[in-house]
């Protein structure tokens, strides 16, 4: 009802109320609700506007631009421009959903409510959620003020912010230390904190610097990565190339002034002060604020928890989550979300006529290992580690096709086919061209 009391129906039978207010506030219904219009926002938005009748969709995302993100790297190491990662999210939304340009604040799962920041109250029979995760700056004092100063020589490819940074640090590097950060929470694209150590090298080898230059990467992990059959590769890799690994050494504190990283080990508890010219820090991660406060639909640490196979929802059998906001023990990668979009879109539909979805993930993620300019490792892997590839050669290899697929064909896929509910990773092709395959 509006301020004076009456009801205005909208187009496509959509109910909106106004509330008498200060701000005015509205109620809207729908079938399906996704929020966040990300990677699988995107994708699964775009699936049901064209299995369910026009309006049927509602999608709660607050950003004016939608990023790919996995060119951040890429736009660090000085290959392209953040703003080709940008397009409009207008232009990524599919036409038949609504879009609520809000974000999600609350959520009353057995109500089958959410309230957004602005006030509105949308009520839902399905609910999807796709929030992603944000960075937490606060986790590390000094790293906020760090990145915010041009001339501080601190950075990050995690965020369309700074990326443009990193490329002018590595670039303007003239000699000294550098040092890369991985901290001790989950993150998305794990790979990616290493990828621009290889750049960097890269880069530094090229313009001459390498031998006057001290590189070091402080990961959380025991190990390079988690998949042994990549792991010895990159060993190789960093062995070769002469970069120090200090292992389950995480940044507590950075001190911009002095030009000095604290770090901690997390075995030992000692601490280890880092001088550096340059630092790549990877920010600590959580999910936005919406899920930290969202009772029984989360975990203690605010992932939705979902069954790892069916992506159902452990206790709303009518909610789902899809990517890097769930609680699912996989690489969090918009490669996992191109396989979990097919299985949420059957088993939303089951559920949808009163079955029980039967498609179950199998934990795929993929994990484009950039080297160099030219050259790329390409990790595919399943649940528990277990490799997966499509191609019918050992990925393990630094391939220069591996690294156009990451730079070409990837950004080509994601534009035109996943964010449109089309594409579900390269599983078709992998039963084709490697059958046999590991
Ligand atoms: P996102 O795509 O992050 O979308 C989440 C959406 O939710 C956002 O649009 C956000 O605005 C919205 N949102 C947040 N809070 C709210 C709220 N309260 N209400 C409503 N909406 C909200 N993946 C690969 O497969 N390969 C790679 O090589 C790769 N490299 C990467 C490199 C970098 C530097 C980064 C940052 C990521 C990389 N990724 C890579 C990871 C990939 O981008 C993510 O895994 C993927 O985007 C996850 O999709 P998502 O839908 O879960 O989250």
């Amino acid at each position: 009802m509006n301020a004076f009391g009456k009801i205005y129906p909208l187009k496509g039978g959509l109910i909106r109320k106004f509330s008498v207010s200060a701000t005015l506030s509205a109620n809207h219904t729908c079938k399906l609700l996704v929020i966040g219009g990300g990677s699988g926002g995107c994708a699964m938005a775009a699936k049901f506007s064209r299995r369910l009748p026009k309006d049927s969709v509602i999608v709660l995302e607050p950003s004016q631009d939608h990023y790919y993100q996995p060119l951040w790297t890429l736009v660090g190491g000085g290959v392209t421009t953040v703003a080709a990662s940008r397009r409009p999210e207008a232009s990524v939304l599919p036409a038949a959903a609504k879009w609520i340009k809000h974000a999600a604040h609350s959520i009353d799962p057995v109500k089958n409510t959410v309230t957004t920041v602005e006030g509105d109250t949308i009520s839902y029979e399905y609910l999807i959620i796709a929030v992603g995760l944000v960075n937490d700056y606060s986790k590390v004092p000094g790293l906020t003020e760090a990145l915010a100063d041009p001339d501080s020589g601190v950075s990050t490819i995690y965020s369309p912010d700074h990326c443009e940074k990193t490329w002018r640090n590595i670039s303007r590097h003239r000699g000294g230390r550098a040092v890369f950060t991985v901290p001790d929470t989950p993150i998305k694209c794990p790979g990616a904190p290493q990828k621009i150590v290889y750049l960097a090298d890269a880069y530094f080898n090229k313009v001459g610097v390498r031998n006057k230059s001290e590189l070091t990467y402080n990961t959380c992990l025991p190990v390079i990565f988690g998949v042994k059959k990549y792991a010895d590769a990159l060993m190789k890799v960093v062995k070769d190339r002469n970069i120090n690994v200090n292992y389950r050494t995480v940044l507590r504190e950075i001190r911009p002034d002095r030009k000095e990283a604290k770090f901690v080990n997390l075995d030992t508890e000692k601490d280890l002060t880092l001088p550096y010219d340059i630092l790549h820090a990877t920010p600590p991660m959580r999910t936005p604020d919406f899920l930290q406060n969202a009772g029984d639909v989360v975990n203690d640490c605010g992932f939705v928890t979902v069954d790892k196979y069916s992506l159902q929802h452990t206790k709303y059998p009518n909610i789902y989550g899809i990517g890097d906001c769930t609680d699912t023990p996989n690489s969090k990668t918009a490669a996992a979300v191109s396989k979990q979009s097919l299985v949420v879109e059957h088993n939303l539909l089951s559920t949808m006529s009163g079955g029980q979805g039967s498609r179950r993930y199998d934990g795929y993620g993929a994990c484009p290992l950039v080297t160099s300019y030219r050259t790329c490792i390409m990790a595919e892997f399943l649940y528990d580690s277990v490799p997966h590839e499509t191609l019918p050669m050992n990925q393990a290899k630094e391939r220069v096709i591996s690294y156009y697929m990451k730079k070409d064909l990837f950004p080509f896929l994601y534009w035109n086919f996943l964010l449109k509910g089309r594409y579900h990773g390269p599983e078709f092709v992998r039963k084709i061209i490697n059958p046999f395959g590991n």
